[in-house]
């Protein structure tokens, strides 16, 4: 089973009150990108099998988005943070480093 924290109201509670949002840290592209650019943003996912960032809603809750990462093996939750970054903070990959050493994602490893 899956729990989450809410970094916004501090509510711990299992997945069925919060709503999945898909990969988090897509990067949009301005207005001189490439077609394939475009296209990657609009339907290029990760889908790996180990750590990954995701959006989450705390749709039964305080209903705002925040950034989970978690492990899609395990379902071990490495850290919740604000939906506001544009990164990882530094210590929830440093928390990823510790437990899965040598783990790569993008360059947020
Ligand atoms: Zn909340």
């Amino acid at each position: 089973m899956l729990i989450l924290t809410c970094p916004c109201c501090g509510v711990t509670a299992e997945e069925t009150e919060f709503a999945a949002g898909g990969e988090a840290h897509v990067k949009r592209f301005g207005p001189g990108a490439s077609d394939e650019e475009f296209r990657d943003y609009i339907f290029a996912r990760e889908n790996p099998k180990g750590v990954h960032f995701e959006r989450w809603r705390h749709a039964n809750g305080c209903g705002k988005w925040f950034h989970a990462a978690r492990c899609t093996i395990t379902l071990e939750v490495f850290g919740t943070y604000s939906a506001q970054t544009t990164t990882p903070p530094k210590a929830i990959c440093a928390a990823i480093t510790a437990k899965r050493p040598g783990w790569t994602w993008r360059d947020f490893a």
